[in-house]
């Protein structure tokens, strides 16, 4: 799960990393008056969407004066910001962050991730901050330097300083450099985030450490633990059709192409989406109905694939374990009747009761076409597709 940078701010805020003072604003006048309280002579007017590159996009503009203030405010606000993270259709600004300007000398990088291989947190850091990590990265990988935190001590003084000395932190500001990625590892330890990163963390003109953007994502698989963080969720942020169907439990991701997919179980959906494109199609959609998936399940699912414009077949793709092939036959006959499905459907059953399964779905009328190896099943789909 996403937040936006003034969530994230206020999040490090607490856990004692230097923000500059801002203030969310929702309209121009709130934007006006924020920038009032705050203060001037420079203000920086940023536009607050869950994608980053927001400055290079137009999204994050500095104003000397409060009509500037206004202006920007009015031209952001309501913008289809595009950056390389949105896509081309770029996202609606609906929210603005009003900040003070900071006396920028140095800008640098750091970041946070789950290391899977050492089963730690990897801090990152870099004294290229400013610009794409992931171009630093492929470009000039001896630029970034990693430390792997020990979970049973924390980010240690001595890491800490040793990693900011070799990103270009002088001496006298290392104590305050330990602040910032001590607070920045207790925040990603405390939240379960995925991906903790200050990008830029800069260093003032008078010596100072401060967090100029935030970006924290938390696993969703924890969020139970944390009501806090779900409060902050943003759903103008999201696709309509995946906040539809979490709040079915199905794992459903929007993709670009053309075959809807019905599968159960993350692993077999990934293989159906790769066989699909292997006969030459392109799955509309990655969705993981998960084990226990119901009539009502199964319909929603359908709705949900059916949403979709671009849909042209659809392949359901089912494994009967503890799932029962003649539950998923009920539902696909259901859904389909109660959504009057205009599009090809595929189905391939294995396991449970898949002769029962396959009976009903033959009995049912339905203009299904069955299949019995993964292969056969997304050849027809692809097939049907065109
Ligand atoms: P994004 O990463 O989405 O482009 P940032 O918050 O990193 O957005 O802002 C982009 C750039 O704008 C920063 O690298 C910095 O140079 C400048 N900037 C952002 N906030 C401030 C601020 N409060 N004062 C001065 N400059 C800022
Ligand atoms: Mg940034």
């Amino acid at each position: 799960m996403k937040i936006h940078e003034y969530q994230g701010k206020e999040i490090l805020k607490k856990y004692g990393v230097a923000v500059p003072r801002g203030i969310p604003c929702f309209s121009v006048d709130e934007a006006v008056r924020a920038a009032e309280a705050l203060g001037g002579p420079v203000w920086v007017v940023k536009a607050q969407i869950h994608a980053g590159g927001r400055g290079k996009g137009g999204g994050v503009k500095l104003a000397r004066s409060i009509d500037e203030v206004r202006l920007l405010s009015g031209q952001i606000l309501g913008m289809q910001l595009k950056t390389h993270q949105t896509g081309p259709e770029g996202q609606k600004v609906r929210r603005l962050l009003i900040e003070e300007g900071a006396d920028i000398r140095k800008e640098l990088y750091v970041g946070m991730v789950v290391d899977r291989v050492t089963q730690r947190v990897c801090l990152m850091a870099s004294s290229e901050g400013g610009m794409d990590i992931e171009e630093v990265a492929a470009h000039t990988p001896e630029k970034i330097h990693k430390v792997f935190v020990d979970p049973m001590v924390g980010l240690a003084d001595g890491e800490s300083d040793q990693v900011a000395r070799k990103i270009g932190v002088p001496e006298a500001s290392l104590p305050q450099a330990r602040r910032v990625l001590q607070g920045l590892y207790s925040a990603f330890w405390d939240t379960d985030a995925s991906l903790a990163e200050i990008n830029p963390l800069i260093l003032t003109g008078d010596g100072n450490v401060i967090a100029l953007d935030a970006k924290l994502n938390f696993d969703a698989n924890a969020l139970f633990r944390h009501p806090e963080i779900v409060a902050l969720r943003d759903l103008d942020e999201e696709d309509p059709a995946e906040i539809e169907a979490s709040k079915f439990d199905l794992a459903y991701i929007q993709l670009d192409g053309n075959i809807g997919c019905l599968v159960n179980g993350a692993g077999l959906a990934m293989a159906t989406m790769d066989t699909i494109k292997l006969f030459g199609g392109e799955p509309a959609n990655f969705l993981d109905v998960g084990g226990g998936a119901t009539t009502e399940k199964v319909t929603e699912a359908f709705k949900i694939m059916l949403r979709n414009p671009n849909l042209r077949a659809i392949l359901v793709n089912i494994f009967g374990g503890i799932m029962r092939c003649d539950v998923i036959a009920e539902g696909v006959i259901a859904a389909s009747k109660a959504v009057g499905l205009k599009v090809p459907l595929v189905v391939r059953m294995k396991g449970t009761n898949e002769e029962l399964g396959r009976r009903m779905l033959a009995e049912s009328g339905l203009p299904i076409i069955s299949a019995d190896t993964m292969a056969e099943a997304a050849q027809k789909v692809v097939a049907a597709a065109r």
